[in-house]
């Protein structure tokens, strides 16, 4: 008989289409399937089993959720865990983890479409624009979470790189606090609430304003804070699409 298997699945941030094809796959077999009923769209449970049994996490603990999935396992049943995104940003599956690897259980993580990914096409934006920035920090700032003293928003802010912050929208004055130690006043914002979903909104500005803007457009939750430059670098030309790049590079790679 095939062992069967725990899953975590990255259910993508919101539009049920944005599951991947082996997500929806296993939640299509799975016997017991354990979702994050705050975040994760119920739609993208649509095509389970109908005698599957469904928990929601948010109604249980740690203890509850593993123990669940350890009766199944040993039962020879699929389990799926649903989670929002990708779980690997900030999914709280490592103590998940912890414990089926105490208790010899096997698992596997599918990864899903992170909201910030989402966030970012629905902005229309490349994160990441040459001779504007090359980097991406993702981060939050520290509230009931603690995030250790040197990831703090103003050291961070010292690259100003292109900046996602999760769970921190509610903390928009501290953000734009902390961020204008580096970052220009002038610094294009957008903040993203339910990116992908049927009521997603989106709210632009300049890191002067953010805490206005959160507060004008009550957006304290389920939404993404972007800030830097590369936001505003709409329509700068790629250099990869510059002749002279794609000849040097090009020449280069002749020479290796
Ligand atoms: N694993 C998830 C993040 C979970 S933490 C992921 O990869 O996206 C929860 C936080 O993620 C929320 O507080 C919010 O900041 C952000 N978030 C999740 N889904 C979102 C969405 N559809 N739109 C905007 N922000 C979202």
């Amino acid at each position: 008989m095939k062992k069967s298997k725990i899953y975590f699945i990255g259910a993508g941030p919101g539009d049920p289409e944005l599951i991947t094809v082996k997500g929806k796959s296993i939640i299509e077999r799975a016997d017991l399937i354990i979702f994050a009923g705050s975040l994760v769209n119920p739609d993208v449970l649509r095509g389970r089993k109908k005698k599957s049994v469904l928990h929601n996490s948010a109604e249980m603990d740690l203890e509850e959720i593993t123990a669940a999935m350890i009766q199944a396992h040993k039962e020879g049943k699929v389990v799926a865990r649903v989670h929002t995104g990708d779980p690997a940003i900030y999914g709280a599956i490592n103590e998940q983890m912890e414990i089926l690897d105490r208790e010899g259980v096997e698992y596997e993580v599918v990864p899903g479409v992170s909201s910030f990914l989402a966030a970012a096409a629905a902005l229309q934006r490349e994160l990441t624009v040459p001779g504007v920035c090359q980097t991406v920090v993702l981060t939050r700032r520290g509230g009931r979470t603690k995030t250790p003293a040197r990831e703090s928003l103003p050291s961070l802010a010292g690259h100003q790189a292109t900046m996602v912050l999760f769970l921190s929208a509610g903390m928009a004055g501290k953000v734009q606090k902390e961020l204008l130690a580096s970052y220009p006043p002038e610094t294009p914002i957008a903040i993203v609430y339910k990116a992908s979903w049927k009521d997603q909104k989106i709210f632009w500005g300049s890191l002067k304003d953010l805490a206005k803007t959160a507060r004008k457009n009550k957006v304290d939750r389920t939404a993404l804070i972007f800030i830097g430059k590369a936001l505003g670098a709409h329509g700068k030309k790629s250099s990869l699409y510059d002749q002279n790049f794609a000849h040097g590079f090009m020449t280069q790679e002749k020479k290796t």
